[in-house]
């Protein structure tokens, strides 16, 4: 009992600690599997966003770079150089604010002006429009400061009038070594902007403070990318780049550095996916341009191999499950077919040695009915010569006038003989001795039938001429048959008929026969016996019919049984049918009892035919 539960505990344990290993390789598997995938995704969308970068950068170097040489062209034109020399001339003032009205126009840029070396505006293209630059004051610009300077002034900024943003290309306008002002173009990015919006990426440029002037993402313009000092943003709204905008920060944590131009950041909203951000610089204009891209994609790759690599794990693991389960169930079988056949191999064992005891006790029972068979027989030798010495009992006093007769005889024919002697007549006396000789020989006859009938024998089969066992047999009862006064019918065929048959036993059973049949026809008026012989179908038949009452219906079936008699004690002992039925059963032949259908009993006694050859006659047999 402690055993099965400390089993059943131990198998408790083990099935948990297998549930927690696949648990354990399916968190390192996923584990892996979301590192692995994140790095690869990360590096394509990298590869994508250095792409779109660059692409961005050189889309807009390009359009800065289409505007960059203009000034520097107009500043050759000597209207302006004129105009420069003698702001009061009304006609040339008109001409030339028409002209830089067309040239704007033509280069598709948002402002061409003048400006003297002072600062103030003189001439502009919109010099038509509600609020014209003309008369305005821009000396503060960096732009105007570097072109008086000899240099391309570039800057971005919002306009001070206008208030929208633009780039701006001043160059000075020059004669001889003097600089007389400059020309300055100023060319907006909305467009350009609103291009790249439509991509899901962000882009932001940003100025050398870090703020953010260019952006596709409206709502983070103007804010930098970190937090600057009061001192840099007062420098800012001083010089009123970003007109009356305040700087703010955006609301960026970085997360993950990956190189110098490549990390991973969070802008807003820590819940919302974060984004990749690539840097690359614009020196020329010292910006640095800055793409975002969502890490949702990365996110949503991640998930999906995640998924695949779960659903691939848990196959594997039920293939290993299944895998295990058959190879213990064929384990199981195995050994439940290993008890089987060992049980199977016990049981033949055992009924093996219940047969091998069966077997003793049958030869021993065989070697039992041998030995009562070997004592019936012997009791039943025992009872034949007791039944012939009881026949022999009932025959003496037939034996006795058989003998008594011709001693009577002899001993007359021997005073004859004397008496003849005594007179002389020699041959008389001869012929009383003959007499004599032929009667001796007689009752030798008679005794010697006797002694067969009497003798043990030894119940061999052999080849015995029937007549002659009939003549044998008639002999014995002869003078019962003459006592009696019954007739004898002998129908027996011409030619020699050879039965196999002990000889002495054959002699007794008929004896019995014909006795039994005397006795039968004792009382009736017509005494009559009929023996007959001959052959059907290759045996050889002999029959006694008598003319008695016959056997009662009830009687024919008990007749064959041993000490069963209808005769009185001192007649009959009821074995001379039960001897006679075994005798001939040993002989291989039959002895049947049936009514004749004219009256009379009929015994039928059939017997194997000889072969002619190694007869013996019951003749040679009694020599
Ligand atoms: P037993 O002659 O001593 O009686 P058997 O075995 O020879 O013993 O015969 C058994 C019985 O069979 C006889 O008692 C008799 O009733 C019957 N039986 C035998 N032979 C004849 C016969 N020829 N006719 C009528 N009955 C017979």
């Amino acid at each position: 009992m402690d055993k099965e539960h400390s089993y059943n505990l131990s198998g408790r344990y083990r099935r948990h600690g297998i549930w927690f290993l696949v648990l354990l390789g399916l968190v390192l598997v996923l584990w892996q599997t979301a590192h692995w995938s994140r790095q690869l995704s990360l590096q394509s969308l990298q590869q994508q966003s250095q792409h779109q970068l660059r692409l961005f950068v050189a889309n807009l170097q390009g359009q800065l770079e289409k505007y960059e040489f203009l000034p520097e062209l107009l500043a050759t034109n000597s209207l302006l150089v004129n105009f420069l020399h003698n702001p009061d001339d009304v006609q040339s003032i008109n001409a030339l604010n028409r002209y830089l009205e067309t040239i704007n126009k033509v280069a598709n840029a948002s402002d061409t002006y003048l400006m003297n070396a002072e600062g103030w505006t003189i001439a502009a293209s919109n010099w038509l429009s509600e609020r014209p630059f003309i008369g305005r004051n821009f000396a503060y610009r960096p732009y105007f400061q570097e072109a008086m300077k000899g240099k391309l002034g570039r800057y971005f900024a919002l306009g001070s009038t206008s208030n929208r943003r633009g780039y701006y290309f001043a160059y000075p306008v020059r004669d001889q070594e003097q600089i007389l002002g400059a020309v300055v173009m100023k060319v907006e990015l909305l467009d350009f902007e609103a291009s790249w919006s439509a991509l899901k990426e962000e882009f932001v440029v940003t100025d050398p403070d870090g703020v953010i002037f260019i952006s596709t993402n409206e709502s983070w313009r103007y804010k930098s990318l970190q937090p600057l000092d009061s001192q840099v943003i007062r420098r800012i709204e001083n010089s009123r780049r970003y007109g009356k905008s305040r700087i703010g920060t955006l609301d960026i944590t970085r997360k993950d550095q990956l190189s110098d131009q490549v990390g991973v950041v969070n802008i807003g909203d820590p819940r919302k996916s974060d984004h990749l951000m690539l840097v690359q610089a614009m020196p020329e204009a010292g910006w640095q341009v800055h793409i975002f891209s969502s890490l949702g994609v990365v996110n949503s790759k991640v998930l999906g191999s995640l998924l695949v690599s779960a659903v691939l794990y848990t196959a594997l693991v039920f293939l290993v499950f299944y895998a295990v389960q058959r190879r213990r169930r064929f384990i199981e079988r195995a050994r439940f077919e290993q008890r089987a056949k060992r049980i199977l191999e016990q049981r033949v064992r055992e009924r093996t040695a219940d047969l091998t005891d069966a077997n003793i006790r049958l030869l021993r029972e065989i070697e039992e009915h041998r030995r009562t068979d070997e004592t019936l027989r012997q009791t039943q030798d025992e009872l034949i010569q007791a039944a012939k010495m009881a026949a022999l009992g009932q025959m003496s006093s037939g034996i006795n006038h058989e003998l008594n007769q011709p001693l009577a005889a002899i001993r007359s024919y021997a005073d004859n003989a004397r008496a003849l002697l005594e007179r002389g007549r020699n041959s008389d006396a001869s012929w009383n001795l003959q007499q004599i000789g032929e009667l001796t020989e007689r009752m030798a006859r008679i005794s010697s039938q006797l002694k067969v009938f009497s003798r043990k024998t030894s119940g061999q089969v052999t080849s015995v001429s029937l007549p002659a066992v009939i003549d044998n047999a008639l002999k014995i009862v002869g003078p019962q048959l003459k006592d009696t006064g019954t007739e004898l019918h002998r129908l027996l065929p011409a030619e020699e008929l050879y039965v196999m048959a002990d000889m002495v036993q054959l002699e007794q059973v008929l004896v019995n026969l014909i006795s039994n049949a005397i006795h039968a026809v004792e009382k009736q008026p017509k005494r009559w016996i009929q023996i007959a012989a001959g052959v059907e179908n290759g045996k050889a038949w002999i029959t006694i019919h008598d003319s008695g009452q016959g056997i009662s219906k009830e009687n024919l079936g008990r007749i064959f049984d041993p000490f069963f008699t209808t005769k009185s004690e001192d007649r009959g002992l009821g074995l001379g049918l039960s001897i006679s039925y075994r005798i001939v059963e040993m002989m291989r032949g039959t002895l049947t009892a049936s009514n004749h259908r004219q009256g009379g009993a009929l015994f039928t006694l059939k017997l194997d035919l000889a072969a002619q050859d190694g007869v013996s006659t019951p003749n040679q047999q009694l020599a």
